[in-house]
């Protein structure tokens, strides 16, 4: 139908990027205030999996563009399909996850087809038979609700947790549109020659738990407590802008304003002050520890525990508790 909401499928190194069907929940509650339905669409040498999967989040139909040429994620390649697919059946929105492969794919497609792009959603409703979108802006100081009157679809992008899982039923199933459209090797500037895993164990957007270190580190080597630390109770390693800049972590694990957005539910705060760019990206964690040893830094005032120290006296401590209370 014309007023379907459409969400778009992740998947990466041969699996189906597993909070991906996050965004079915809320496609279908916005599907039901539209009287629509929500719909899964994928890409990728072969989707059926990805098909099945999204049948039992809730999907009501999957459209399917398969080929080997889309074997691997290349955003020109994907844009082509997503472009295409959005062009013909003109669904009245388009979420798909703020990821690095969400928002290539969504930002590409939006300037192919001529259309405006909302970009880390945080909170999406239908009212008035409209979408509206809302994101934070000023350093998460304000948010801000966005209406796009002309264009169709809205292309959306979600902030990954913004939503909860929908309910998995593996009883459900539904119809798999293939379409046959495909995109020329010759016609792509990019070419994969391998795969590179990242060194990064954990991903950071969507990792439970996060041990960040900031400046207050003091160097390169403060990081192996924090590693040390993020490996002892399964979380991934973030970082404070100041402690990127330094060169003692790299940039794929900045969370803030110009690095990642992460909503864990436990996120531990080393030796980082709390400016409002790092709070923009780590703020709505559920709970936030702060190691600070400045009573003052404004860290504390958004800590659901605050600990007033020298990290390197109060991480090792951590780490022993938890080797106890973990029998490590
Ligand atoms: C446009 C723009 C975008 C930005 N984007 C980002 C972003 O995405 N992410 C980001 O993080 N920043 C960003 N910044 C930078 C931001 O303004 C801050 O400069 C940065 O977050 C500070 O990092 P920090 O807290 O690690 O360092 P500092 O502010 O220097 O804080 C270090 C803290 O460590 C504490 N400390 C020192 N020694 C110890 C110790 N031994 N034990 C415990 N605590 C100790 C100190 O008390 C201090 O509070 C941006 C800035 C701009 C202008």
């Amino acid at each position: 139908m014309a007023n379907d909401v459409w969400v778009y499928i992740e998947h990466k190194d041969g699996g189906i990027a597993p909070l991906s069907f996050e965004l079915l929940g809320i496609g279908k509650a916005m599907a039901n205030d539209l009287g629509s339905n929500v719909c899964a669409f994928a890409i990728g040498e072969n989707v059926d999996n990805i098909a099945k999967e999204a049948f039992f989040y809730g999907a009501s139909k999957v459209f399917a563009v398969e080929g080997e040429v889309f074997k691997g994620f290349r955003s020109e390649a994907y844009a082509k399909v997503v472009t295409f697919l959005l062009d013909k059946y003109k669904p009245e929105a388009a979420l798909f996850r703020a990821t690095t492969q969400g928002t290539d794919v969504a930002a590409a497609s939006a300037a192919q087809l001529g259309m405006g792009l909302c970009t880390d959603s945080i909170d999406l409703k239908v009212e008035g038979g409209q979408v509206k979108m809302t994101r934070a802006a000023f350093g998460g100081n304000y948010s801000v609700t966005v209406v796009n009157e002309k264009a169709k679809p809205q292309i959306v992008t979600v902030r990954p947790k913004a939503f909860a899982m929908p309910e998995k039923d593996d009883s459900k199933s539904g119809e798999v549109v293939k379409e046959a459209f495909s995109v020329e090797e010759s016609d792509l500037n990019t070419k994969i020659l391998e795969f590179n895993k990242s060194e990064v164990a954990i991903n950071l957007v969507e990792a439970d738990i996060i041990v960040s270190g900031g400046r207050g580190l003091g160097n390169e080597d403060g990081f192996k407590i924090i590693k040390e630390l993020a490996a002892m109770i399964g979380g991934a390693v973030g970082a404070s802008r100041a402690a990127v800049d330094s060169g003692w972590i790299s940039q794929e694990q900045q969370v803030g304003q110009t690095g990642k957005t992460v909503k864990p539910k436990i996120y531990i705060a080393c030796g980082i002050s709390g400016a409002i760019q790092h709070l923009a990206g780590m703020r709505t964690a559920d709970c936030i520890v702060a190691i600070n040893k400045d009573p003052e830094a404004p860290i504390f005032k958004n800590a659901t525990y605050g600990i007033v120290g020298d990290y390197k006296q109060v991480v090792p401590k951590l780490i022993e508790k938890f080797k106890v209370k973990l029998n490590k």
